[in-house]
């Protein structure tokens, strides 16, 4: 393949995996791949990583993945627990109505440590993965838009916009909603329309003497259930973001700065002149759809670039999160641990079917606002409870779990569980029982006492924290850890 033509930004023309698109799929798939020591280009077309509080919400089993990936202390930091929704009534919306938790506060346990959904906007969260990434040797490069793609036997070559060309082993698409990638793969995506009302969604300054504080999350409702909320923003006083929902279907939402102010001001009581900026802006008509394949050779599809939601119980980015989760170690063992390609074809078996899952429930959050009332929806929005049972890469049970459940924390005489897992490694975990004599560089061993959680038996955990494999003897532990390229001795 012709490489010539490559020139500057792009730092090198041939990687393993180019990762296009710097939204929070490519991020976090780029720090697992730096801290795995695999070589990845992550590329993005626009000029700086994107500015907006889009998706604010941070579900619990998200925070888990952090912990593992190193960042978890600082988003904590940067974000907060999220405010109590306060209806405002009256005929100009200036009296203060009900109160009410949007999500029920759950309490942490030894073995769901991180029992809430933590509010942040986007673009700080997405800071944060830039500064992990950069601290592990990574970065972005920006100003670099994939145009087309042409594959091989052996690798992608992506074209840039610009002329440049970049081959790589693999190409994650984590391009977003409207992927380039996907379609010029000619990928489907299957879905319908949520809402056919159109809404505004925008991040705005205001001064401190508008009627809203950050002591909640302000709600200006119509019969219809159109109308416009302000969520105050944590990182800068006096930052919300607006979302408005309007009851003409043909509406068009202005997303100038004026008409921003001016839907603003006409669905609340807040004045034009308490507004100091308008700092980013957009508009969306809910959908949800389903990408038909995840994987197309050597591409594989993350992200909203595989699923499309609405932002009804904050699943879409928590769901693209967990894919780059799902995805780093699998291409690791492929690229450099000698496991099979087949390896790569379980991210789409066991991700779609949760994408799918995840859809339906945020759909129905949206049309029927079950947020408050069907405890089951509410539960499923924290993600802890999503795995991997009957799927391609589950084997076996012992003791409380089958393989394919999320591993528990706990806090035990041998130290807390989430520290023994943490790191790019699997971990086989002995409780109440002797633990084998296995010895690989990838794979961290610890006999533990017995632990209710897990119960009594030999459980292989995943690099991203799912039993992979369970058992009360190690039959068939041998013949999985071959499968999924751990096999040989350090
Ligand atoms: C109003 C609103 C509220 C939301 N709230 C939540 C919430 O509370 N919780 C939640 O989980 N989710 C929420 N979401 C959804 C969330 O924002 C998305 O799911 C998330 O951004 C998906 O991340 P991504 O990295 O896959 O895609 P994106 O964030 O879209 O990133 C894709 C990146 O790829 C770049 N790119 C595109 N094309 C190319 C190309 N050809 N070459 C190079 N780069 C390219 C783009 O510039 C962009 O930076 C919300 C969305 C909206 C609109």
């Amino acid at each position: 393949m012709e490489l010539n033509g490559v020139k500057e930004p792009v730092p090198v023309a041939t990687t393993d995996v180019l990762v296009v698109g710097a939204g929070p799929t490519g991020l976090v798939l780029a720090i697992d791949l730096a801290r795995r020591g695999v070589p990845a280009l992550l590329v993005e077309k626009s000029d700086r990583l994107f500015p907006g509080s889009r998706g604010k919400g941070i579900q619990p089993r998200t925070l888990e993945v952090l912990d593992d990936l190193g960042i978890v202390d600082a988003v904590l930091r940067a974000g907060r627990a999220y405010p109590r929704m306060l209806s405002w009534e009256g005929p100009d919306g200036t009296e203060r109505g009900h109160e009410w938790d949007m999500i029920e506060r759950a309490t942490p346990t030894e073995q769901e440590p991180y029992a809430n959904a933590l509010l942040i906007g986007q673009s700080r969260f997405q800071d944060l993965l830039h500064a992990r990434l950069r601290a592990l040797g990574g970065d972005v490069v920006f100003d670099s838009e994939v145009s087309g793609l042409v594959q091989d036997a052996d690798g992608v070559t992506a074209a840039f916009a610009d002329g440049r060309t970049v081959r790589a082993r693999h190409l994650v698409a984590a391009d977003g909603g409207r992927s380039a990638v996907r379609r010029a793969l000619g990928i489907a995506m299957e879905g319908e329309s949520v809402d056919p009302k159109p809404m505004l969604v925008a991040d705005v300054l205001l001064t401190p003497d508008a009627i809203v504080d950050d002591l909640n999350w302000h709600v200006w409702r119509t019969a219809t259930d159109s109308g416009a909320v302000l969520c105050p923003l944590p990182g800068e006083p006096g930052l919300y973001q607006l979302i408005v929902r309007f009851d003409d279907e043909n509406a068009v939402p202005d997303t100038s700065d004026a008409g921003v102010v001016g839907h603003l001001t006409a669905h609340t009581p807040v004045t034009g002149d308490q507004v100091t900026k308008v700092v980013w802006a957009s508009d969306f008509r809910p959908r949800a759809a389903l990408a038909t394949r995840y994987r197309a050779g050597r591409v594989l599809l993350a992200g909203d670039a595989a699923h499309i939601h609405s932002p009804a119980g904050g699943q879409g980015l928590n769901t693209s999160v967990q894919d780059a989760y799902n995805l780093g170690w699998k291409l690791a063992q492929v690229l450099r641990h000698g496991a099979s390609d087949a390896l790569l074809d379980t991210y789409e078996d066991e991700r779609r079917p949760i994408a799918a899952g995840v859809l339906g429930m945020s759909t129905r959050l949206h049309r029927h606002r079950l947020l408050s009332q069907d405890g089951h929806a509410r539960a499923q929005t924290r993600q802890l409870g999503l795995g991997y049972r009957g799927g391609p890469l589950s084997t076996g049970r012992a003791g409380a779990l089958e393989a394919g459940d999320r591993a528990p924390d706990g806090r035990l005489p041998e130290g807390r569980v989430f520290d023994l897992l943490r790191g790019p490694h699997f971990t086989l975990l002995a409780f109440g029982t002797p633990a084998p004599a296995i010895a690989s560089a990838r794979l961290h061993v610890h006999e533990l006492g017995a632990y209710e959680a897990y119960g009594r038996g030999l459980f292989l955990v995943r690099p991203d924290g799912y039993v992979g494999w369970a058992g009360e003897d190690t039959t068939g532990l041998d013949a999985y850890l071959a499968a999924v390229g751990c096999a040989e001795r350090p």
